[in-house]
Protein backbone atom coordinates (compact mmCIF):
# COMPACT_ATOMS: atom_id res chain seq x y z
CA UNK A 1 0.00 0.00 0.00
CA UNK A 2 1.12 3.32 -0.48
CA UNK A 3 2.40 5.45 2.12
CA UNK A 4 -0.12 8.53 3.10
CA UNK A 5 1.70 11.78 1.58
CA UNK A 6 0.51 15.64 2.60
CA UNK A 7 1.52 18.76 1.11
CA UNK A 8 1.03 22.86 0.94
CA UNK A 9 -0.95 22.45 -2.33
CA UNK A 10 -0.86 26.50 -2.41
CA UNK A 11 1.71 28.74 -2.77
CA UNK A 12 4.08 29.10 -0.13
CA UNK A 13 4.64 32.80 2.55
CA UNK A 14 2.02 34.39 4.26
CA UNK A 15 -1.98 34.12 2.63
CA UNK A 16 -5.58 34.23 3.87
CA UNK A 17 -5.87 30.73 3.44
CA UNK A 18 -3.88 27.93 2.76
CA UNK A 19 -4.50 24.12 1.38
CA UNK A 20 -2.62 21.26 2.63
CA UNK A 21 -3.54 18.15 0.41
CA UNK A 22 -3.76 14.62 2.30
CA UNK A 23 -3.79 11.62 0.12
CA UNK A 24 -3.29 7.95 1.45
CA UNK A 25 -4.72 5.16 3.96
CA UNK A 26 -4.06 7.58 7.12
CA UNK A 27 -5.76 11.06 5.35
CA UNK A 28 -9.33 9.60 7.46
CA UNK A 29 -7.15 8.81 10.85
CA UNK A 30 -5.67 11.97 9.92
CA UNK A 31 -8.55 14.23 10.35
CA UNK A 32 -10.28 12.09 12.69
CA UNK A 33 -7.55 12.60 15.09
CA UNK A 34 -6.75 16.29 14.29
CA UNK A 35 -10.52 17.12 14.07
CA UNK A 36 -13.00 14.45 14.97
CA UNK A 37 -15.49 12.09 12.84
CA UNK A 38 -15.10 12.03 9.14
CA UNK A 39 -17.28 15.22 7.65
CA UNK A 40 -19.44 13.58 4.82
CA UNK A 41 -17.52 13.21 1.67
CA UNK A 42 -17.36 16.54 -0.53
CA UNK A 43 -18.98 18.88 1.91
CA UNK A 44 -17.07 21.70 3.53
CA UNK A 45 -16.92 21.28 7.32
CA UNK A 46 -15.67 23.92 9.49
CA UNK A 47 -13.68 22.34 12.36
CA UNK A 48 -11.24 23.04 15.23
CA UNK A 49 -8.15 21.66 14.60
CA UNK A 50 -5.94 20.29 17.23
CA UNK A 51 -2.87 18.19 18.30
CA UNK A 52 -2.58 16.03 21.17
CA UNK A 53 -4.99 19.14 23.09
CA UNK A 54 -2.60 21.58 21.32
CA UNK A 55 -4.91 23.90 19.15
CA UNK A 56 -3.57 24.39 15.67
CA UNK A 57 -6.49 26.39 13.59
CA UNK A 58 -10.22 27.14 13.22
CA UNK A 59 -9.81 25.29 9.87
CA UNK A 60 -12.36 23.96 6.93
CA UNK A 61 -12.27 20.32 5.99
CA UNK A 62 -13.36 17.98 2.51
CA UNK A 63 -12.70 14.80 2.80
CA UNK A 64 -13.08 12.58 -0.57
CA UNK A 65 -12.66 8.80 0.03
CA UNK A 66 -11.35 6.86 -2.24
CA UNK A 67 -11.67 6.10 -4.98
CA UNK A 68 -14.14 9.00 -5.66
CA UNK A 69 -10.91 11.73 -5.42
CA UNK A 70 -8.39 13.32 -7.37
CA UNK A 71 -5.31 10.59 -6.83
CA UNK A 72 -8.36 7.83 -6.12
CA UNK A 73 -6.94 7.26 -3.09
CA UNK A 74 -8.92 8.52 0.46
CA UNK A 75 -8.13 12.41 0.18
CA UNK A 76 -7.88 15.48 3.28
CA UNK A 77 -8.11 18.46 2.58
CA UNK A 78 -7.20 21.34 5.17
CA UNK A 79 -8.27 24.92 4.13
CA UNK A 80 -6.16 26.77 7.07
CA UNK A 81 -5.41 30.22 7.78
CA UNK A 82 -1.98 31.13 5.25
CA UNK A 83 0.48 31.86 8.12
CA UNK A 84 3.48 29.89 8.91
CA UNK A 85 3.15 28.67 12.36
CA UNK A 86 -0.50 27.51 11.71
CA UNK A 87 1.46 25.81 8.38
CA UNK A 88 4.08 24.27 10.42
CA UNK A 89 1.77 22.84 13.77
CA UNK A 90 -0.36 21.02 10.83
CA UNK A 91 2.59 19.65 9.14
CA UNK A 92 4.34 18.31 12.41
CA UNK A 93 0.93 16.65 13.31
CA UNK A 94 1.05 14.88 10.31
CA UNK A 95 4.33 13.80 10.20
CA UNK A 96 3.36 12.72 13.78
CA UNK A 97 0.70 10.40 12.34
CA UNK A 98 2.70 8.95 10.16
CA UNK A 99 2.52 10.47 7.12
CA UNK A 100 5.18 11.56 4.94
CA UNK A 101 5.78 15.15 2.74
CA UNK A 102 5.10 14.59 -0.96
CA UNK A 103 7.53 14.32 -3.74
CA UNK A 104 6.98 17.30 -6.48
CA UNK A 105 4.52 16.01 -8.83
CA UNK A 106 3.37 12.67 -6.22
CA UNK A 107 -0.51 13.46 -6.09
CA UNK A 108 -0.93 13.95 -9.96
CA UNK A 109 1.39 11.03 -10.34
CA UNK A 110 -1.00 9.06 -7.57
CA UNK A 111 -3.93 10.28 -10.26
CA UNK A 112 -2.28 8.26 -13.03
CA UNK A 113 -1.24 5.12 -11.61
CA UNK A 114 -4.80 4.88 -9.61
CA UNK A 115 -6.12 5.55 -13.79
CA UNK A 116 -7.91 9.14 -12.85
CA UNK A 117 -5.47 11.33 -15.02
CA UNK A 118 -3.64 9.82 -18.31
CA UNK A 119 -0.43 11.32 -19.10
CA UNK A 120 -1.46 13.95 -21.09
CA UNK A 121 -4.16 15.20 -18.89
CA UNK A 122 -1.65 15.14 -16.06
CA UNK A 123 1.04 17.28 -18.21
CA UNK A 124 -2.19 19.38 -18.63
CA UNK A 125 -2.28 20.34 -15.06
CA UNK A 126 1.38 21.39 -15.16
CA UNK A 127 0.68 23.61 -17.59
CA UNK A 128 -2.32 24.89 -16.21
CA UNK A 129 -0.18 25.88 -13.21
CA UNK A 130 2.47 27.25 -15.57
CA UNK A 131 0.10 29.43 -17.83
CA UNK A 132 0.53 32.92 -18.19
CA UNK A 133 -1.42 34.06 -21.09
CA UNK A 134 -5.22 33.28 -21.65
CA UNK A 135 -4.12 31.46 -24.99
CA UNK A 136 -1.72 29.32 -22.70
CA UNK A 137 -4.88 28.72 -20.30
CA UNK A 138 -7.26 27.98 -23.39
CA UNK A 139 -4.91 25.04 -24.77
CA UNK A 140 -4.00 23.81 -21.42
CA UNK A 141 -7.83 23.62 -20.43
CA UNK A 142 -8.44 21.80 -23.61
CA UNK A 143 -5.68 19.34 -23.31
CA UNK A 144 -7.21 18.55 -19.87
CA UNK A 145 -10.32 18.20 -21.13
CA UNK A 146 -8.79 15.02 -23.48
CA UNK A 147 -8.60 16.22 -26.41
CA UNK A 148 -4.75 14.89 -27.15
CA UNK A 149 -5.75 11.96 -25.04
CA UNK A 150 -8.82 11.45 -27.75
CA UNK A 151 -6.34 12.12 -30.55
CA UNK A 152 -3.93 9.39 -29.46
CA UNK A 153 -5.90 6.73 -27.74
CA UNK A 154 -7.94 7.47 -31.34
CA UNK A 155 -4.99 6.09 -33.08
CA UNK A 156 -3.68 3.71 -30.71
CA UNK A 157 -7.09 2.35 -31.02
CA UNK A 158 -7.21 2.01 -34.65
CA UNK A 159 -3.69 0.20 -34.61
CA UNK A 160 -5.16 -2.14 -32.60
CA UNK A 161 -7.55 -3.29 -34.78
CA UNK A 162 -4.82 -2.61 -37.50
CA UNK A 163 -2.43 -5.44 -36.11
CA UNK A 164 -5.12 -7.75 -35.56
CA UNK A 165 -6.20 -7.61 -39.23
CA UNK A 166 -2.25 -8.35 -39.41
CA UNK A 167 -2.21 -11.28 -37.28
CA UNK A 168 -5.10 -12.55 -39.30
CA UNK A 169 -3.53 -11.95 -42.48
CA UNK A 170 -0.72 -14.42 -40.86
CA UNK A 171 -3.40 -17.17 -39.78
CA UNK A 172 -4.79 -17.14 -42.81
CA UNK A 173 -2.11 -16.49 -45.67
CA UNK A 174 -2.84 -19.23 -48.16
CA UNK A 175 -6.52 -17.62 -49.10
CA UNK A 176 -8.08 -14.51 -49.90
CA UNK A 177 -9.00 -13.50 -46.89
CA UNK A 178 -5.50 -13.41 -45.67
CA UNK A 179 -5.17 -10.60 -48.37
CA UNK A 180 -7.90 -8.90 -47.89
CA UNK A 181 -7.10 -8.41 -44.53
CA UNK A 182 -3.22 -7.78 -45.16
CA UNK A 183 -4.81 -5.23 -47.41
CA UNK A 184 -6.91 -3.20 -44.50
CA UNK A 185 -3.87 -3.31 -42.52
CA UNK A 186 -1.78 -1.78 -44.85
CA UNK A 187 -4.28 0.81 -45.53
CA UNK A 188 -4.79 1.61 -42.01
CA UNK A 189 -1.33 1.74 -41.31
CA UNK A 190 -1.10 4.13 -44.19
CA UNK A 191 -3.91 6.54 -43.00
CA UNK A 192 -2.86 6.92 -39.71
CA UNK A 193 0.74 7.67 -40.94
CA UNK A 194 -0.62 10.48 -42.83
CA UNK A 195 -2.35 11.99 -39.96
CA UNK A 196 0.20 11.87 -37.57
CA UNK A 197 2.66 13.33 -40.25
CA UNK A 198 -0.44 16.35 -40.79
CA UNK A 199 -0.30 16.73 -36.80
CA UNK A 200 3.14 17.04 -36.67
CA UNK A 201 3.37 19.39 -39.67
CA UNK A 202 2.36 22.15 -37.46
CA UNK A 203 5.60 24.26 -37.08
CA UNK A 204 5.65 24.05 -33.31
CA UNK A 205 2.78 26.02 -33.08
CA UNK A 206 1.64 24.10 -29.50
CA UNK A 207 4.64 23.95 -29.12
CA UNK A 208 5.52 27.56 -29.01
CA UNK A 209 2.17 28.39 -27.64
CA UNK A 210 3.31 26.69 -24.20
CA UNK A 211 6.65 27.84 -23.96
CA UNK A 212 5.93 31.34 -25.57
CA UNK A 213 6.98 32.24 -29.50
CA UNK A 214 9.73 33.90 -29.78
CA UNK A 215 10.35 37.78 -31.25
CA UNK A 216 13.98 38.20 -31.99
CA UNK A 217 14.46 42.19 -33.10
CA UNK A 218 17.26 42.24 -34.87
CA UNK A 219 19.14 45.81 -36.11
CA UNK A 220 21.98 47.62 -36.97
CA UNK A 221 23.28 49.24 -34.08
CA UNK A 222 21.27 52.52 -32.55
CA UNK A 223 18.18 51.64 -34.26
CA UNK A 224 16.21 51.71 -31.36
CA UNK A 225 16.22 48.09 -30.34
CA UNK A 226 16.50 48.81 -26.56
CA UNK A 227 14.34 51.31 -26.18
CA UNK A 228 11.87 49.01 -28.78
CA UNK A 229 11.50 46.21 -25.95
CA UNK A 230 10.94 48.87 -23.29
CA UNK A 231 8.86 50.13 -25.02
CA UNK A 232 7.06 46.73 -25.79
CA UNK A 233 7.63 46.15 -21.96
CA UNK A 234 5.55 49.14 -21.04
CA UNK A 235 2.74 48.52 -23.30
CA UNK A 236 1.67 45.20 -23.42
CA UNK A 237 0.12 43.36 -20.22
CA UNK A 238 3.83 43.19 -18.58
CA UNK A 239 5.27 39.83 -17.30
CA UNK A 240 8.59 41.17 -17.85
CA UNK A 241 11.92 39.41 -16.63
CA UNK A 242 15.08 40.42 -18.29
CA UNK A 243 17.82 38.09 -18.64
CA UNK A 244 20.77 39.69 -17.33
CA UNK A 245 23.67 39.52 -19.73
CA UNK A 246 25.59 42.29 -21.50
CA UNK A 247 24.18 44.45 -24.32
CA UNK A 248 25.75 42.30 -26.95
CA UNK A 249 24.58 39.09 -25.01
CA UNK A 250 20.58 38.28 -26.37
CA UNK A 251 18.24 39.75 -23.43
CA UNK A 252 14.76 38.87 -23.43
CA UNK A 253 11.78 40.30 -21.93
CA UNK A 254 8.56 38.09 -21.49
CA UNK A 255 5.31 40.02 -23.00
CA UNK A 256 1.75 38.97 -23.08
CA UNK A 257 0.44 40.12 -26.91
CA UNK A 258 -3.10 40.01 -27.00
CA UNK A 259 -2.91 36.81 -24.55
CA UNK A 260 0.05 35.04 -26.51
CA UNK A 261 3.62 34.62 -24.27
CA UNK A 262 5.71 36.21 -26.36
CA UNK A 263 9.82 35.90 -25.46
CA UNK A 264 11.10 38.93 -26.94
CA UNK A 265 14.68 38.88 -27.11
CA UNK A 266 17.13 42.25 -28.20
CA UNK A 267 20.29 41.28 -29.76
CA UNK A 268 23.89 42.84 -30.40
CA UNK A 269 23.41 45.26 -32.91
CA UNK A 270 24.32 43.83 -36.50
CA UNK A 271 26.96 44.94 -38.41
CA UNK A 272 30.45 43.60 -40.01
CA UNK A 273 32.91 43.60 -37.39
CA UNK A 274 36.00 41.69 -36.52
CA UNK A 275 35.88 42.16 -32.55
CA UNK A 276 35.64 38.63 -31.18
CA UNK A 277 33.06 39.83 -28.44
CA UNK A 278 30.70 41.33 -30.73
CA UNK A 279 31.22 38.68 -33.64
CA UNK A 280 29.99 36.55 -30.87
CA UNK A 281 26.77 38.48 -29.67
CA UNK A 282 25.48 38.68 -33.89
CA UNK A 283 26.00 34.98 -34.05
CA UNK A 284 23.95 34.04 -30.71
CA UNK A 285 21.37 36.85 -32.37
CA UNK A 286 20.84 35.24 -35.47
CA UNK A 287 21.04 31.37 -33.68
CA UNK A 288 17.96 33.29 -31.94
CA UNK A 289 16.45 34.25 -34.84
CA UNK A 290 16.73 30.55 -36.50
CA UNK A 291 13.05 29.49 -34.95
CA UNK A 292 10.71 31.89 -34.25
CA UNK A 293 9.30 35.60 -35.66
CA UNK A 294 12.20 38.38 -36.18
CA UNK A 295 11.65 42.13 -36.83
CA UNK A 296 14.26 44.00 -38.53
CA UNK A 297 14.24 47.91 -37.00
CA UNK A 298 15.88 50.09 -38.90
CA UNK A 299 16.71 53.83 -38.36
CA UNK A 300 14.71 55.60 -41.47
CA UNK A 301 16.55 58.64 -40.82
CA UNK A 302 20.28 57.46 -41.91
CA UNK A 303 20.51 57.71 -45.86
CA UNK A 304 21.72 53.66 -45.95
CA UNK A 305 19.25 52.35 -43.05
CA UNK A 306 21.23 48.70 -43.82
CA UNK A 307 24.78 49.48 -44.18
CA UNK A 308 26.46 47.35 -42.71
CA UNK A 309 23.87 44.95 -42.31
CA UNK A 310 25.14 40.94 -42.83
CA UNK A 311 24.33 39.47 -46.43
CA UNK A 312 22.65 36.58 -44.39
CA UNK A 313 20.36 38.05 -42.03
CA UNK A 314 17.21 36.19 -42.94
CA UNK A 315 13.87 37.85 -43.98
CA UNK A 316 12.34 39.30 -41.47
CA UNK A 317 8.73 38.54 -40.58
CA UNK A 318 8.34 42.23 -39.79
CA UNK A 319 10.31 44.96 -41.05
CA UNK A 320 9.72 48.87 -38.83
CA UNK A 321 11.39 52.13 -39.53
CA UNK A 322 12.07 53.68 -36.70
CA UNK A 323 12.83 57.46 -35.22
CA UNK A 324 10.00 58.75 -37.46
CA UNK A 325 10.39 62.32 -35.36
CA UNK A 326 13.52 62.94 -37.62
CA UNK A 327 11.39 63.09 -40.46
CA UNK A 328 11.40 60.69 -43.71
CA UNK A 329 9.04 58.75 -45.64
CA UNK A 330 9.32 55.37 -45.83
CA UNK A 331 7.11 52.53 -47.44
CA UNK A 332 5.88 50.51 -44.74
CA UNK A 333 5.37 50.66 -40.85
CA UNK A 334 7.08 54.04 -38.97
CA UNK A 335 7.36 54.57 -35.29
CA UNK A 336 8.86 57.25 -33.23
CA UNK A 337 10.10 55.27 -29.78
CA UNK A 338 10.99 58.44 -29.10
CA UNK A 339 7.38 59.88 -29.45
CA UNK A 340 5.38 56.58 -29.34
CA UNK A 341 3.88 57.78 -32.73
CA UNK A 342 3.37 54.24 -34.47
CA UNK A 343 3.39 51.88 -31.75
CA UNK A 344 -0.28 51.23 -31.54
CA UNK A 345 0.22 50.13 -34.89
CA UNK A 346 3.35 48.22 -34.43
CA UNK A 347 1.61 46.37 -31.41
CA UNK A 348 -1.57 45.87 -33.88
CA UNK A 349 0.66 44.07 -36.47
CA UNK A 350 2.49 42.01 -33.92
CA UNK A 351 -0.78 40.52 -32.67
CA UNK A 352 -2.21 39.67 -35.86
CA UNK A 353 0.87 38.01 -37.02
CA UNK A 354 1.37 36.16 -33.46
CA UNK A 355 -2.18 35.13 -34.15
CA UNK A 356 -1.63 33.88 -37.62
CA UNK A 357 1.04 31.99 -36.38
CA UNK A 358 -0.21 30.10 -33.22
CA UNK A 359 -4.12 30.00 -34.03
CA UNK A 360 -5.26 26.89 -34.93
CA UNK A 361 -6.53 26.83 -38.45
CA UNK A 362 -8.35 23.57 -38.56
CA UNK A 363 -9.25 23.33 -35.05
CA UNK A 364 -7.38 20.59 -34.53
CA UNK A 365 -5.45 20.07 -30.68
CA UNK A 366 -1.90 20.67 -31.28
CA UNK A 367 1.22 19.25 -30.16
CA UNK A 368 2.40 20.67 -27.29
CA UNK A 369 5.26 18.69 -26.01
CA UNK A 370 8.54 17.52 -27.38
CA UNK A 371 7.84 14.12 -25.82
CA UNK A 372 4.76 13.56 -27.55
CA UNK A 373 6.58 14.68 -31.33
CA UNK A 374 9.19 12.29 -30.51
CA UNK A 375 6.73 9.03 -29.65
CA UNK A 376 4.71 10.31 -33.01
CA UNK A 377 8.02 10.51 -34.92
CA UNK A 378 8.73 7.11 -33.49
CA UNK A 379 5.40 5.48 -34.66
CA UNK A 380 5.78 7.10 -37.61
CA UNK A 381 8.75 5.54 -38.72
CA UNK A 382 7.43 2.26 -37.79
CA UNK A 383 4.24 2.77 -39.89
CA UNK A 384 6.71 3.92 -42.69
CA UNK A 385 8.31 0.85 -42.20
CA UNK A 386 5.35 -0.99 -42.27
CA UNK A 387 4.30 0.22 -45.82
CA UNK A 388 7.21 -1.91 -47.11
CA UNK A 389 5.90 -5.23 -45.89
CA UNK A 390 5.06 -6.96 -48.60
CA UNK A 391 1.91 -9.55 -48.07
CA UNK A 392 4.29 -12.69 -48.39
CA UNK A 393 5.30 -11.16 -44.75
CA UNK A 394 2.41 -10.25 -42.78
CA UNK A 395 4.53 -10.69 -39.65
CA UNK A 396 6.72 -8.14 -40.39
CA UNK A 397 3.42 -5.79 -41.33
CA UNK A 398 1.75 -6.87 -37.85
CA UNK A 399 5.56 -6.48 -35.95
CA UNK A 400 5.67 -2.77 -37.36
CA UNK A 401 2.30 -1.75 -36.42
CA UNK A 402 2.85 -2.94 -32.61
CA UNK A 403 5.96 -1.16 -32.01
CA UNK A 404 4.10 2.18 -33.80
CA UNK A 405 1.33 1.50 -31.86
CA UNK A 406 3.86 0.85 -28.38
CA UNK A 407 5.15 4.31 -29.29
CA UNK A 408 1.92 6.17 -29.39
CA UNK A 409 0.89 4.38 -26.02
CA UNK A 410 3.69 6.48 -24.10
CA UNK A 411 2.18 9.31 -24.79
CA UNK A 412 -0.68 8.77 -22.84
CA UNK A 413 1.12 6.54 -20.55
CA UNK A 414 -0.69 3.20 -21.84
CA UNK A 415 2.91 1.40 -21.79
CA UNK A 416 6.04 1.33 -19.73
CA UNK A 417 4.27 3.56 -17.30
CA UNK A 418 7.03 3.36 -14.55
CA UNK A 419 10.10 4.69 -16.44
CA UNK A 420 7.77 7.34 -17.96
CA UNK A 421 6.04 8.65 -15.16
CA UNK A 422 9.65 9.46 -13.87
CA UNK A 423 9.83 11.23 -16.61
CA UNK A 424 6.89 12.97 -16.92
CA UNK A 425 6.80 14.43 -13.12
CA UNK A 426 10.05 15.65 -12.55
CA UNK A 427 9.38 18.88 -13.23
CA UNK A 428 6.22 19.06 -11.13
CA UNK A 429 6.04 21.06 -7.85
CA UNK A 430 5.48 19.56 -4.75
CA UNK A 431 1.68 19.40 -4.11
CA UNK A 432 0.53 18.91 -7.70
P1 LIG B 1 20.02 49.92 -30.05
O1 LIG B 1 21.51 50.10 -30.11
O2 LIG B 1 19.50 49.47 -31.38
O3 LIG B 1 19.58 49.07 -28.93
O4 LIG B 1 19.40 51.38 -29.87
P2 LIG B 1 18.95 52.14 -28.57
O5 LIG B 1 17.57 51.78 -28.17
O6 LIG B 1 20.02 52.06 -27.55
O7 LIG B 1 18.87 53.62 -29.15
C1 LIG B 1 19.98 54.22 -29.81
C2 LIG B 1 19.85 55.72 -29.75
O8 LIG B 1 18.77 56.13 -30.55
C3 LIG B 1 19.59 56.26 -28.36
O9 LIG B 1 20.30 57.43 -28.18
C4 LIG B 1 18.09 56.55 -28.37
O10 LIG B 1 17.73 57.58 -27.50
C5 LIG B 1 17.87 56.94 -29.83
N1 LIG B 1 16.51 56.69 -30.29
C6 LIG B 1 15.81 55.52 -30.16
N2 LIG B 1 14.59 55.67 -30.72
C7 LIG B 1 14.52 56.92 -31.22
C8 LIG B 1 13.50 57.65 -31.92
O11 LIG B 1 12.39 57.18 -32.21
N3 LIG B 1 13.81 58.93 -32.29
C9 LIG B 1 15.01 59.50 -32.01
N4 LIG B 1 15.20 60.74 -32.42
N5 LIG B 1 15.98 58.84 -31.35
C10 LIG B 1 15.75 57.57 -30.95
Amino acid sequence: MNPSIFALASAPGRAGVAVVRVSGPLAGPAIQALAGPLPAPRQAALRRLAYREVRIDQAVLLWFAGPESFTGEDVAEFHIHGGRAVREALFSALFDLGLRPAEPGEFSRRAVENGKLDLTRAEAIADLVDAETPAQLRQALRQHDGALADLYEGWRAALIAAVGRAEAAIDFSDDGVGEAEFAGARQAAEKIYQEIQRHMDDSGRGESLREGLRLTILGPPNAGKSSLINALARRSVAIVSETPGTTRDVVEARLDIAGYLLQVADTAGMRQSDEPIEAEGMRRALAHAASGMTLLLLDGSLEDPRAGLPSDLPAPDLTVWNKSDLGFERVGLSISLKTGAGMAELLKMLQQKVQHKLDSKDGAPPLTRPRHRHALQEAAAHLQHSLAASKEHPELLAEDLRLAMRAIGRITGQVDVEELLDFVFRDFCIGK
